[in-house]
């Protein structure tokens, strides 16, 4: 049972806000109200979320010998996701509220013992990531509900034992209040509820036509498998790679990116022989993921291991370890590292009559390859990246008066802009000229800023807020002394240093790599 954790909203209002304002992401369909569950990415948006797939593909894919890439179709033939189990079995537990009409994911919905005067009265029903102060709250409401205004709350037992609604029982939930009603007993018993996004493909209307859009990028991977295999020079143990959209019709879409209903995937299905040390590799695979979520400036300490417990295993599943991150909302999966046996191979094999067989040069012997399958959100990672980038602390302004900076610290590999250029002043041509030359010979092997607008200070302050490393400018000193030198001023210590254009190419091409 996942217990939840205190949630951060004043963090993600900030961050949400952040990245309104200087066009990181936008609602979807914002000019018509928006649309739930869907997000557009901005100008600075769409440069960090091709910043994070580049250091992943490059380091998973480009940077190895055992990796290669896959570029599958959205739509794939309807019978792909039945033999993957998709068509029967990809739903999520629906919770609705007879009351107020709203739906809850019975997973994350939580349920808490009401004791008032050291008798237990009810329940009360709340989403994960509820803070404590509307938790109590609810259970106010409750007492009031049951004209019992003078008793006194144990909000200690509140909080003791929070069981997910997908193991209450029937009694407990006819007298558990739900988080948008005014009396328990309105919540019904959890259903499943399909996630796969459905279309009709070609000129006819019926059943025939029914596709989906695909809701993992996985099973194209699974499906192309014997391609890659026939072409490809490819010994086991070897992976393939796939940065793609996935559609899911989320019952809760939520926390801002975190949980959408189009979103992007970058998976690997890495094979392995069957009698290999799978508990071992699995490991290493944790390892790598980890270490390469802090090499794209995540803090070690915000990422934790969630080990599957045997029991809520698939039956076919060896092990399944998400790598948790401390997101605004509190400790939640960002990616999931599964041993998945042979089991998709296997239903691919069935189902399409094709044999999925390997013949390993190395041992003679012919078989179907276990998988490990880490699989990671683009766009949780981008929140991930976010969260762990942002803050606020206090500087002195151009007056000299202390005032309150917010600055993005991205690792240098993944920020939109990796420099801004400025001149000093822009009615000074000799300093224009320099900084424009300067300007475009950097742009010609990364994303750069050029502002010559402002107090050199607003413009520091602008590129701190959207995370941009260095600040490089063009002042009298670069024009009048000998050196060739500009001033670099660095984005999380503020420190300044001069800097030659050779040096500061050196130092780009060792830090954004
Ligand atoms: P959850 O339990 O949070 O719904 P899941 O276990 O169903 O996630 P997987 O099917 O393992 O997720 O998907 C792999 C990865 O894809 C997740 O670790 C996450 O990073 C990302 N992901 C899954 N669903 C969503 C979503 N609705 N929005 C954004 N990213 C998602």
């Amino acid at each position: 049972m996942t217990v939840p954790t205190v949630s951060n909203e004043s963090l993600m209002e900030e961050i949400v806000g952040l990245c309104k304002r200087r066009g990181f992401i936008f609602p979807s369909s914002e000019i018509y109200g928006g649309y739930n569950g869907f997000y557009d990415y901005g100008p600075l948006g769409v440069e960090l979320r091709n910043n994070i797939k580049q250091a992943w593909w490059r380091d998973f894919v480009q940077r190895r010998d055992d990796i290669v890439g896959l570029d599958s179709s959205i739509i794939m033939h309807p019978k792909i996701w039945q033999a993957s189990g998709h068509v029967d079995g990809f739903s999520d537990p629906l919770v609705d509220c007879k009351e107020s009409r709203k739906r809850y994911r019975a997973d994350q919905l939580f349920c808490a013992p009401v004791v008032l005067d050291a008798e237990p009265c009810g329940y009360v029903a709340y989403v994960e990531g509820a803070d404590e102060a509307s938790i109590i709250k609810q259970a106010k409401k409750l007492r009031d509900s049951l004209d019992k205004k003078q008793s006194k709350l144990d909000e200690g037992q509140l909080f003791g034992s929070a069981a997910d609604f997908t193991e209450v029982s029937d009694a407990v939930r006819e007298q558990t209040l739900g988080p948008d009603a005014s009396k328990a007993g309105t919540l019904t018993a959890p259903r499943a509820f399909k996630l796969m996004f459905e279309t009709k493909v070609g000129p006819l209307a019926d059943e025939s036509a029914i596709a989906y859009l695909r809701p993992e990028t996985a099973q194209g991977i699974f499906a192309n498998y014997k391609n890659v295999v026939d072409t490809g020079r490819v010994k086991i143990p070897f992976g393939i790679a796939q940065i793609g959209k996935a559609f899911r019709n989320e019952i809760t879409p939520r926390n801002f990116i975190f949980r959408s209903r189009e979103f992007e995937q970058m998976e690997i299905e890495y094979f392995i022989a069957p009698d290999a040390d799978w508990p071992s590799l699995h490991r290493e695979w944790l390892d790598q993921c980890i270490d390469w979520l802090v090499s794209i400036g995540l803090p070690r300490e915000s990422i934790t291991e969630d080990v599957h417990p045997q029991e809520k295993l698939a039956f076919y599943s060896q092990a399944t370890t998400d790598l948790m991150f401390h997101f605004p909302h509190g400790e939640q999966e960002l990616w999931g590292i599964a041993c998945r046996s042979d089991y998709d191979l296997k239903q691919h094999q069935q189902h399409s009559g094709k044999s999925m067989e390997f013949f390993d040069e190395a041992s003679k012997s012919k078989y179907v390859p276990h998988v490990i399958e880490p699989s990671l959100g683009v766009d949780r990672t981008l929140l991930a990246v976010l969260t762990a980038a942002y803050c606020e602390d206090e500087v002195p302004n151009d007056k000299g008066q202390a005032e309150q900076r917010t600055l993005l610290k991205f690792s240098p590999r993944i920020a939109p802009y990796k420099a801004a250029v400025f001149p000093l002043l822009k009615n000074k041509p000799e300093l224009v000229e320099r900084a424009d030359a300067l300007y475009r010979k950097l742009q010609k092997r990364w994303n750069v800023f050029y502002d010559a607008s402002g107090a050199i200070g607003r413009r520091y302050r602008r590129q701190d807020e959207i995370g941009t490393p260095w600040c490089v400018t063009i002042d009298f000193d670069t024009i009048e002394k000998p050196g060739d030198t500009f001033t670099l001023r660095e984005r999380d210590s503020m420190a300044q240093r001069r800097i030659t254009q050779a040096e500061l190419f050196a130092m780009l091409d060792a830090q954004v790599y």
